[in-house]
């Protein structure tokens, strides 16, 4: 059923050499690649389409505005989501964070309490610092063990009346942690907070169920999804939606404007102001076409023997550790070999055509926590192959004999 090679076949970047050798492209963690589907999709919009949308009575309009309002249907269907109008196209994951943190700032008061979980991304971290500095809130901390598990007794402990929102990831991007949204959802609605979960992680691995989870907010960024990068989603509940305030004004935002007074469209154009990233929206909704037709759980399994094979072949390598070893992880490896610099593996992976992350992967409290500059970072996706893991491992092997 699984078909590698096939696959492979429809990610044209996957042929091509990095010096001098076949590119080994294991940083999906921070960016996927992109299928022909999906880039003949981006061609098309351009040769065919290209008009602005909502506005027009043009034939051109009308199309490229149906064709962006069927990706936010494929959104919707694709999440479980009950409204089409509460999905909301953003450029990313930064951007709907932002949006919904701006937008508490009228409904916090001094005192309240939001809890951040210890594996953030900064993303995660510093829009809540923002808030917490206009409105006089206070940020606490969920800690987390050596493994990169979330302490959830602790959890418990921070709970109280005052906690207003809890938000964490689903999937650490630097740990590959999966996280028990579901049990933190539900532990923060009976203390009467809302939950919002960064999916950007999770998004390449598990296709969440909204409605199911009761999540208020879901947010993802379309380039984790094969999609392209300056476009994403940010879901949230109809009622908190209409509670929060827009968070740029604009065209498209309105209902009508006089000097005197504006007042604002109905969701989701309240919160997309300005002409958006319409080839984007429609090329995200490709995207999750395209996985979505190789079906979540085949890439899950598949993803997780890469991750159990990687494990093992990297862990008989002397010296080397591995950041993030919780029992429920996807396939994303953090690891160091002792008395080198990630930075310098990187570096020499990179000569041998491997593409991996090195540094501080926008979390640095877990680098802070595990007292460590930095990982190696090696993010395994649905179009790598054993072979490639064998190509990663004999690199590293060789950049260590190299360093040390
Ligand atoms: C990639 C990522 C982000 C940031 O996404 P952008 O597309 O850069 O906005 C945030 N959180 C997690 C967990 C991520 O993996």
């Amino acid at each position: 059923m699984f078909n590698v090679s096939k696959i492979r076949a429809d990610f044209p970047i996957l042929n091509r050499e990095v010096n001098g050798k076949p590119l080994v492209y294991l940083d999906n963690a921070a960016t996927s690649q992109t299928p022909k589907q999906v880039i003949d999709v981006i061609v098309d919009y351009y040769q065919r389409l290209n008009a602005n949308i909502h506005r027009g009575v043009h034939t051109l309009s009308q199309e490229a505005t149906d064709a962006y309002e069927q990706a936010r249907l494929k959104i919707q269907a694709h999440f479980n989501i009950a409204k089409s109008h509460e999905v909301i196209f953003t450029s990313g994951t930064t951007h709907s964070i932002n949006l919904v943190a701006n937008g508490f700032t009228s409904l916090l008061n001094k005192g309240d309490e939001l809890l951040v979980s210890a594996m953030e991304h900064h993303s995660n971290i510093v829009p809540w610092q923002m808030l917490c500095e206009r409105t006089g809130a206070v940020l606490k901390v969920i800690p987390m063990n050596e493994n990169g598990e979330l302490l959830m007794a602790k959890f418990d402990g921070l709970l109280s009346h005052k906690t207003k929102l809890v938000f964490c990831n689903h999937v650490s991007n630097a740990l590959g942690t999966i996280n028990p949204i579901q049990e933190i959802i539900q532990k923060a609605h009976a203390v009467g907070a809302a939950v919002l979960i960064d999916g950007a992680q999770a998004s390449p691995h598990i296709k969440a169920d909204v409605q199911e989870l009761d999540v208020d907010f879901y947010i993802i960024s379309a380039h984790k999804v094969c999609g392209p990068t300056g476009v994403g989603m940010l879901y949230g509940k109809e009622s908190w939606l209409k509670k929060l305030p827009p968070y740029q004004g604009g065209g498209e935002m309105i209902a009508e404007v006089t000097f005197e007074e504006t007042t604002y469209a109905d969701l989701p154009h309240k919160f997309e102001a300005g002409t958006p990233n319409i080839c984007g929206g429609i090329a995200f909704g490709a995207a999750l076409d395209y996985m979505n037709a190789i079906g979540f759980d085949a890439i899950a399994s598949y993803e997780n023997e890469l991750l159990d094979y990687a494990t093992q072949e990297l862990l008989k390598i002397q010296g080397l550790k591995i950041y993030g070893t919780a029992a429920n992880k996807t396939s994303v490896i953090s690891f160091n070999i002792q008395g080198i610099h990630p930075y310098d593996i990187g570096t020499i992976l990179d000569k041998l055509g491997i593409a991996v992350r090195t540094g501080h992967h926008c979390a640095q409290p877990i680098m802070d926590f595990y007292k460590i500059p930095g990982t190696v970072r090696a993010s395994f996706s649905f179009y790598n192959t054993k072979e490639e893991v064998d190509v990663l491992v004999e690199g590293v092997n060789r950049a260590k004999a190299m360093l040390l």
